[in-house]
């Protein structure tokens, strides 16, 4: 087993659930990859996992803080959370979905400086940036520019 895959079993035996082929799958299937949609994952199963069963265990995931939900607009995007990948944010595109992943540690030296200017001690924070990619950011000025 890799390390991952570890944190993985680790996780789900802490909560009273094993490892089993079809979770050990969908895990493999999220590890070192941008977020993806539901659709995109049952996909990338080849039809090895019904939809259900993939559901169902993307359900216990997010529960158990395996993985986590980017929302974009009323869709969603699935993720590992930053037990599995380096601590990021996102940079979302409203027109053509795309994710960037963005680490800056001057962002998170800011918002920990946010917090504890409060007396605040911060154990998370989500931030994600809505908007336009510099594809897309061209076609929507362009857009209005003709309006
Ligand atoms: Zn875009
Ligand atoms: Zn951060």
């Amino acid at each position: 087993m890799t390390t991952a895959e570890n944190i993985l079993s680790t996780l789900l035996k802490d909560h009273g659930y094993s490892i089993t082929s079809q979770r050990l799958l969908v895990f493999n299937l999220l590890i070192g990859q941008e977020p993806m949609t539901m659709h995109e994952l049952i996909d990338r199963t080849n039809g090895k996992i019904d939809r259900a069963s993939i559901y169902r265990i993307i359900g216990l995931f997010d529960q158990i803080g395996i993985t986590q939900r980017l929302n974009i607009g009323w869709k969603y995007k699935i993720e590992l959370t930053d037990k599995f990948a380096e601590h990021h944010h996102h940079l979302t595109c409203l027109n053509c979905h795309k994710v960037i992943p963005i680490n800056k540690n001057e962002l998170e030296d800011f918002i920990a400086q946010l917090a504890t200017v409060q007396g605040f001690t911060p154990i998370d924070h989500q931030v994600e940036i809505q908007g336009y990619c510099q594809n897309c950011s061209k076609k929507v000025t362009k857009a209005k520019l003709l309006n």
